[in-house]
């Protein structure tokens, strides 16, 4: 059974369409849900807790129905929001036991239950400190400890490494990993960093306004497949060189993404792309002043998107 199960999920806020027939079956392990500032990812997470009910469609969670079965969802899913709404006067600990009070926990165990997720966190030492006396990386540290602290099912991350630096965003990420891999925890971690989603997570649903771009596992959405990326020079006599190149590569059955002077291609093994392109700028009379081979990564995706909808 899917941890998350979306059927033509639509969400609209006044004329906005947030969330626009999304279908997504979300698995287990850690699922990065990726897509830029205003794509919808927030608005997804809040119907996956229940929060709105949908314009339109239906979410399951953990085979619940996050409105009708509300109550029960609290006690199974972790939660850690974007925007900071660590109260500055309470001590982490305090903050962290309570709220694994409200999802359900008896008092003592939410205190023990409270400091072990702040130790995994990091926290340990700093448990006692107000929260309003800590650093950026620190608060995302303590959102990510009350998630975990009531021994959920699944926890939502909404952009947990934002504002980080690289050194705590790498930490963080691999936080992430331990409490999957370790507790055995699901996690759904929204991100605009695609990179960052790419070092994490086992599966992807990305978004873009709202619609579904792809969603799989990472290793079938970037898979093996590699490319090469190069960049030509467009002698005095050869005008429109690189136009040349990129409709001779287009013709031969292969995928080209052309920006001015540079293209990216992929469709065939490394040796036969090489040929290829080594036919295709001779005979087009350009010039290469550079060649590197290219890996397939997520912005692929959005890219690619992009330029069927140019097409359509
Ligand atoms: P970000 O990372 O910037 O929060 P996001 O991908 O999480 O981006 P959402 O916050 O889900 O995006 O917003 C999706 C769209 O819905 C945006 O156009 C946003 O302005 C709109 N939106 C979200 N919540 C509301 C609301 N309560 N009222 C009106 N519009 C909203």
């Amino acid at each position: 059974m899917p941890v998350v199960e979306t059927a033509a999920l639509t969400q609209r806020f006044g004329a906005t369409v947030a969330l626009d027939r999304l279908d997504v079956a979300v698995p287990g392990g850690v699922t990065g849900l990726v897509g830029a500032n205003g794509a919808g990812k927030t608005t997804l997470l809040y119907a996956v807790l229940g929060l709105r009910r949908p314009t339109s469609g239906s979410v399951r969670v953990l085979g619940l129905d996050p409105v009708a079965d509300g109550s029960e969802l609290r006690s199974l899913v972790g939660f850690a929001p974007e925007r900071n709404v660590l109260p500055d006067e309470m001590r982490a600990i305090d903050f962290v036991r309570h709220l694994a009070e409200v999802r359900g926990l008896p008092r003592k165990e939410a205190r023990t239950r409270a400091s072990d997720a702040l130790w995994l966190a990091g926290l340990g030492e700093e448990r006692l400190r107000a929260l309003g006396t800590m650093s950026t990386g620190q608060r995302q540290r303590v959102k990510l400890a009350q998630a975990i602290a009531s021994d959920p099912r699944l926890v939502l991350l909404d952009e947990p490494t934002d504002g980080l630096d690289p050194v705590q965003r790498n930490e963080m990420l691999a936080l992430i990993r331990q409490v999957s891999s370790e507790f055995g925890v699901d996690v759904i971690v929204s991100s605009h960093v695609l990179d960052e989603v790419e070092q994490v997570c086992d599966h992807v649903v990305a978004i873009d306004a709202g619609r579904l771009v792809a969603s799989g596992a990472l290793s079938d959405l970037v898979g093996d497949r590699s490319g090469l990326a190069l960049e030509l020079v467009e002698p005095a006599d050869s005008p429109g060189a690189a136009a040349a190149v990129e409709a001779a590569l287009a013709a031969s059955g292969l995928k080209v993404r052309r920006d001015g002077l540079r293209l990216v291609v992929e469709g065939a093994d490394h040796g036969e792309l090489c040929d290829r392109v080594r036919d295709a700028v001779s005979e087009a009379s350009a010039g290469l002043r550079r060649l590197d081979s290219r890996r397939h990564n997520l912005e692929d995706l959005f890219e690619d998107r992009a330029v069927e909808e140019m097409r359509a």
